[in-house]
């Protein structure tokens, strides 16, 4: 962990940009935040910010746990102590060893490991960026010591991270990371009427699940990418870390281009149409067109009812180039504002179907099309994935604001995914506490991790199995490298 005066240094240059959009709020704060930043910085020979409260050691008899328990709900009633449990969750949950693998791409330790930044956003928002770490042992040292409320992924840089202030900066230059996907609820306002900005709810986070049906099946099928790891950001957004070898290498120009090739949804708040597809499609919009017709009749117009209230069903209509037909159906809706939206969709084609300007006839079908990809393609936050510096939130850590874990969501079940009920801090904590009560002590040998004593558990396990075939894949990647290099 750096020093005060790296501290300070990395604060100057902090580039709030750097970060991913679900953090605004956070990171907003951190000008103001500039001033105090020597009075509150933990020091090395400092004692851990919670260091007054201890937690009972790993296995303990059932009274005393429970004893403990009860002290411990003392301390979060005193002071409503989040930062204890955050405590907790990285003494007992946190998966070390995996995350450690899965950052390294082998088991012992390698420079993927060991020259890639971490970022720590600490108490009171101070953030340290350009940690790095030897192995897993020394990251989970830190992170227990400095009990970071969040951690962002950077880049494995050409010089460990530490010493970035001991080289020549051009010296220390980012050469690998992942391809990193941001996907934002914000980035839907101008089309979700449930919600808005921060906010979520069960009916927008469709457009989360379409999203990534949508951008794994293209990373999949027109790219090849092998291991994408998707990931719940805490509130409001998924993002998404391909990490196959190929993509690791990747230089920024290459990142635009995958992101270019992904992006349909082009233009401004001011601009109504934000779709101009034709009558024939590229083969790769043809498949994601099959994927997210199916959602534009339940979730666009019913659940979301763009087409029932005058403000949004303008929204729409500014699309049709023909100002005759915008009115005739504006008109018509305005007499007859309680019919269905599927009633009023089908008003809609039955206008263009019928309309006598032939250059509307002819182009009614691409204006159907790109009206279905503007309410149903992901919008993605293209400097996330273009950037390889960029910072993006781990993987585990726990969002600073819905206290929820950052939990993979696998593709399989993408679809019955309710981020309302990821895993918090206090429900991990209470649900440790009564599988405790229930099971009495774990004195076996083979003591059950802590995660499989909670909801945390097929989220990890997910995690593990998600590693494993990528680590299987690195061996052989080396041994047909080894083999190779052999025969010469
Ligand atoms: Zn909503």
């Amino acid at each position: 962990m750096a020093d005060q005066d790296q501290v300070n240094d990395d604060l100057e240059g902090l580039d709030v940009n750097m970060f991913d959009t679900d953090s605004d709020e956070e990171i907003s704060n951190v000008h103001s935040q500039m001033a105090n930043v020597q009075l509150q910085t933990p020091q090395r020979d400092q004692k851990p910010i919670s260091s007054n409260i201890t937690y009972p050691p790993r296995s303990t008899p059932l009274q005393d746990q429970q004893k403990q328990s009860e002290a411990f709900r003392q301390i979060m009633s005193q002071d409503g102590n989040s930062a204890f449990l955050l405590r907790a969750f990285y003494n007992r949950f946190f998966p070390y060893k995996t995350y450690f693998q899965w950052l390294n791409y082998d088991i012992a330790p390698t420079k993927n490991f060991s020259h890639r930044e971490f970022s720590f956003t600490l108490k009171s928002d101070i953030y340290v960026r350009y940690n790095s770490f030897m192995d897993v042992e020394e990251f989970r040292k830190e992170i227990e010591r400095f009990q970071p409320v969040k951690i962002d992924i950077g880049a494995v840089y050409s010089v460990m991270p530490k010493n970035k202030k001991s080289v020549a900066e051009k010296a220390f230059r980012p050469v690998e990371k992942e391809l990193v996907f941001d996907i934002d609820m914000t980035d839907y306002d101008e089309i979700r009427t449930c919600c808005s900005g921060g906010d979520i709810c069960k009916k927008c986070w469709q457009f989360m699940t379409v999203a990534i049906k949508v951008i794994d099946t293209s990373l999949d099928e027109d790219f090849g990418f092998k291991h994408r790891l998707w990931v719940y950001s805490g509130r409001r957004g998924v993002h998404c870390w391909v990490c196959d070898d190929r993509a690791r290498k990747l230089d920024n120009e290459s990142r635009k281009a995958i992101v270019n090739f992904l992006e349909v949804i082009k233009g401004g708040s001011e601009q109504s149409r934000k779709v101009n597809l034709g009558n024939s499609l590229h083969p790769s919009l043809a498949r994601s067109l099959e994927i997210i017709k199916p959602y534009f009749g339940p979730l666009i117009l019913n659940s979301q009812g763009v087409l029932d209230t005058p403000e949004n069903w303008n929204k729409v209509l500014n699309t049709i180039p023909d100002a005759g037909v915008r009115e005739r159906l504006n008109e018509m809706w305005s007499t007859d504002s309680l019919s269905s939206g599927q009633a009023k969709w089908q008003d809609l084609i039955n206008v263009l179907d019928k309309s006598s300007d032939k250059q509307i006839f002819y182009k009614k079908e691409g204006w159907k099309i790109s009206t279905i990809f503007q309410y149903c393609y992901p919008r993605l936050d293209d400097k996330v994935s273009i950037n390889i510096g960029h910072l993006l939130k781990s993987p585990f850590c726990v969002h600073p604001k819905t206290q929820r874990v950052c939990v993979p969501i696998p593709i399989t079940t993408c679809e019955n995914f309710d981020p309302f009920s990821v895993p918090t801090l206090s429900s991990l904590i209470n649900e440790f506490d009564a599988f405790s009560a229930n099971n009495g002590p774990d004195d076996s040998e083979r003591k059950l991790p802590d995660y499989k004593k909670t909801s945390l558990r097929p989220y990890i396990e997910f995690f593990e199995k998600f590693v494993q075939r990528l680590l299987l894949d690195a061996q052989r990647a080396k041994r047909e490298e080894a083999s190779v290099s052999m025969e010469f």
